[in-house]
């Protein structure tokens, strides 16, 4: 399985990825804001997951996620929201978009884990 990774933070890119190939990924192609995402979308897909950001410079995980729904059904395609925005509304809203799940910084490589079994990526 190959994921893409958006996110503003090369630190929290790097964990996320480690994390990913910790948890089976073969690959992970990271992008630093949405606008940059749907370049990889477009010449390095395609990917199983996108594990995408809230906040980003340029273009943000909402409008990505608008985006990339456009073209990339859930079944091809899971998107895992990585947000700290607690509102439920802010979560709905990305849900109601087109993401699959979210998952809430910090992050640990557990609670990516359940959400990945839960959309049937990797195996419970
Ligand atoms: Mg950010």
């Amino acid at each position: 399985m190959r994921a893409l990774v958006i996110d503003d933070s090369r630190a929290v890119r790097s964990v996320i990825c480690r994390t990913l190939a910790e948890l089976g990924f073969a690959e992970c192609v990271q992008a630093g804001n949405g606008q940059e995402g749907l370049a990889a979308l477009a010449e390095r897909g395609p990917f199983q997951l996108a594990m995408v950001d809230w906040n980003m410079p340029v273009m943000n995980g909402y409008d990505f996620v608008v985006a990339a729904r456009t073209r990339i059904s859930s079944e091809q395609m899971k998107i895992v929201m990585c947000t700290t925005e607690t509102e439920a509304e802010q979560i709905s809203k990305a849900l109601a978009a087109g993401a699959d799940e979210y998952v809430m910084k910090p992050f640990t490589k557990e609670a990516i884990q359940s959400k990945l079994e839960m959309l049937g990526l990797i195996g419970g």
